[in-house]
């Protein structure tokens, strides 16, 4: 295999090329190995290198052979486990349950490249190929399974993913604070055997018997165990609302949930990164580009590149969280409510290190994060005592107290087309519309319209029913049209035609035939072609999953109808696509809805 000394090594050739023996940690990935600050892999293995490990990385393995695991070698302190940037289930399989025939973190964008359930596969063949040898998981798969959850392919409550794969620790969250403290405590273990050595980890889950306890056991939240959630929704439901209002860095408690004999101890999240970590994350030495590998000439054409780094290639990740908790977005549970930004100047360096490659042609496609015009977000609580407990950042209305950086990223855009060869930067990520609707947003959206959307601007209103929307826990859609009149206004003011990609989910709970004919009307009336329309995919430990698998909601105990068929989910979907109308009588007796 062709190696390259700016990316980590991926073969015994890459070793000896580095002079070592053997690497002290080896990742194993779901994706393709694409050495760039997008990718979990390439962050958590530069992260790593950065501390003094030499870390090896094996991309998509082949689970049936031995091969490509042993391809590095025994590791001399852990294997590091993840599925991919995606659940493994959810880059497998269409929200109809189909096999995907693509995957854009492919080779080629080939789909079957992983395996279901990527890391219960991976650390079966490593815990059988290297006895002994520990192994964490982690990655958004592991992170959203980390507790006894609910599992839309299977239809039914599955245990944390510790237990099903036998790995040694969980890592929940980013992960490079978690992981960089793993490796320090297994590289000072004073013998062999792990013994205590990984317990009391900010971010992490780890198990134990049923009588031995823990760091952290004495102040835990115990939940309701995992024989309890799978047998009755109102625990399951009561075990979310606790897990749900602990996932704070900074008042969250331990939690514990049974699982038959073991327990499943979850330590609070992991502190975020300050803006000095974030900067010195975002600083590290990415090749920006996939492994040489992927272009090799002698890969079939279809095998070469990776369509999801061609997204990426020219963009800059500017922040992480998202303070806005929509009901059926994982990022909550996932990368926290707290929002982590980094500082103007580190983007600016990055800004001018893609503006220096060969291959750029003037366009930084993307400044962002999981909502672009949340960077530079802040509240003076997060730091002393977290996000409040009872209360939204960002619903009903906005908090006063969340302060916007609306100022600080004008002057940012504006500093980035001063970097010689920058001819446009864009804003790609999606951007939260009700804070946009207001005059105090003025400078920003005109800033935004003038210089900085490539023609087409992605928004989510998602559905234009009061009770869908609430359920989504999304603002109601007068504030969405307040942002598209402004939106159109300052675009004509720029003397630019430019146009709303709006994202709309279909088949959410609450949404049954009034509310799909509801959306397909206002489509109609409003004269919008929607090219986004996504069907409703119920994800562990989102609170629009608990109320598909339980019926209820988890926090107000309200009963909330969901179409749960194939049948029902087809025919409201097809009932709001346009382009497939002459079935929407057809389509209308197959849906059911409150009260039918
Ligand atoms: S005070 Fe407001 S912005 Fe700050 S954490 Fe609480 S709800 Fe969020």
């Amino acid at each position: 295999m062709k190696d390259s000394l700016n990316f980590l090594p991926v073969d015994r050739a890459g070793l000896k090329a580095r002079g070592w023996d053997a690497c002290d940690i080896i990742l194993v990935t779901g994706d393709a190995y694409v050495d760039h600050p997008a990718y979990g892999t390439a962050v958590i293995g530069r992260v790593l290198e950065d501390a003094g490990y030499k870390v090896g990385v094996i991309a998509q393995p082949d689970w049936r052979r031995n091969d490509d695991f042993l391809a590095l070698g025994r590791p001399r302190l852990f294997f590091g486990v993840t599925a991919g940037n995606l659940d493994s289930m959810v880059a497998n399989y269409t929200s109809s349950k189909k096999p995907r025939r693509t995957d854009d973190y492919s080779p080629g964008g080939k789909g079957g490249l992983r395996p279901n359930r990527a890391t219960i596969v991976y650390t079966s063949k490593i815990k059988g190929l290297f006895p002994g040898v520990p192994v964490v998981i982690g990655g958004i798969e592991a992170s959203l399974r980390r507790l006894a959850h609910y599992d839309y392919w299977e239809d039914k409550v599955r245990r944390s993913l510790l237990i099903d794969s036998k790995a040694d620790i969980l890592v929940y969250g980013m992960g490079e604070k978690q992981i960089t403290e793993i490796a320090s405590r297994l590289d000072t273990l004073p013998t062999p055997g792990l013994g205590r050595v990984l317990e009391g980890i900010a971010g992490t889950v780890i198990a134990r018997s049923g009588n031995s306890r823990a760091a952290g056991d004495e102040e835990a939240v115990e939940i309701p165990s995992f024989e309890d959630v799978s047998r009755n929704k109102d625990k399951f439901n009561l075990a979310f609302r606790l897990a749900y209002r602990e996932a704070d860095p900074r008042r969250g408690k331990t939690i514990v949930q049974n699982h038959g004999d073991r327990r499943v101890i979850q330590y609070p999240p992991a502190e975020p990164l300050s803006t000095r970590e974030m900067d010195h994350v975002y600083g590290l030495p990415f090749a920006y580009a996939p492994h040489p590998v992927y272009e090799d000439g002698n890969l079939p054409a279809g095998r070469r590149g990776v369509p999801g780094f061609e997204t990426t290639r020219f963009s800059i990740t500017s922040h992480r969280g998202c303070s806005a908790e929509c009901s059926f977005c994982s990022l909550y549970a996932h990368q926290g409510r707290i929002i982590q930004s980094r500082s103007p100047a580190s983007i600016l360096e990055e800004a001018k290190k893609l503006a220096k490659r060969p291959d750029f042609k003037g366009t930084i496609t993307d400044i962002g994060g999981p909502t672009a015009n949340l960077y530079g977000a802040d509240c003076d609580l997060w730091a002393r005592q977290g996000a409040c407990r009872e209360k939204q950042c960002m619903m009903p209305e906005k908090c006063k107290n969340l302060k916007l950086g609306y100022a600080r990223t004008v002057a940012l855009w504006n500093d980035v087309l001063k970097i010689p060869g920058v001819k446009h930067l864009f804003v790609q990520s999606g951007l939260r519309y009700d804070l946009l609707a207001g005059n105090e947003s003025d400078d920003y959206l005109r800033a935004l319209c003038a210089k900085h959307v490539s023609g087409r601007l992605k928004v989510a209103p998602e559905h234009c029913d009061s009770g869908v929307l609430r359920v989504m826990n999304k603002p109601g859609l007068e504030k969405y049209h307040k942002f598209v009149e402004r939106f159109e206004r300052f675009s004509r003011e720029a003397g630019k035609k430019q146009y709303l990609v709006n994202y709309w989910i279909s088949a959410h709970p609450a949404s049954g035939r009034r509310e799909a004919e509801k959306l397909a009307r206002y489509f109609s009336k409003e004269g919008i072609h929607p090219e986004q329309i996504q069907d409703f995919l119920p994800l562990p430990m989102t609170v629009s999953g608990a109320i598909y698998w339980t019926g209820e909601h988890p926090f107000s105990g309200e009963k909330i109808f969901s179409a749960r068929t194939y049948k029902e989910r087809e025919a409201q979907r097809l009932m709001v696509q346009p382009r497939r109308e002459h079935k929407f009588a057809k389509t209308r007796s197959l849906i059911q809805r409150p009260g039918l």
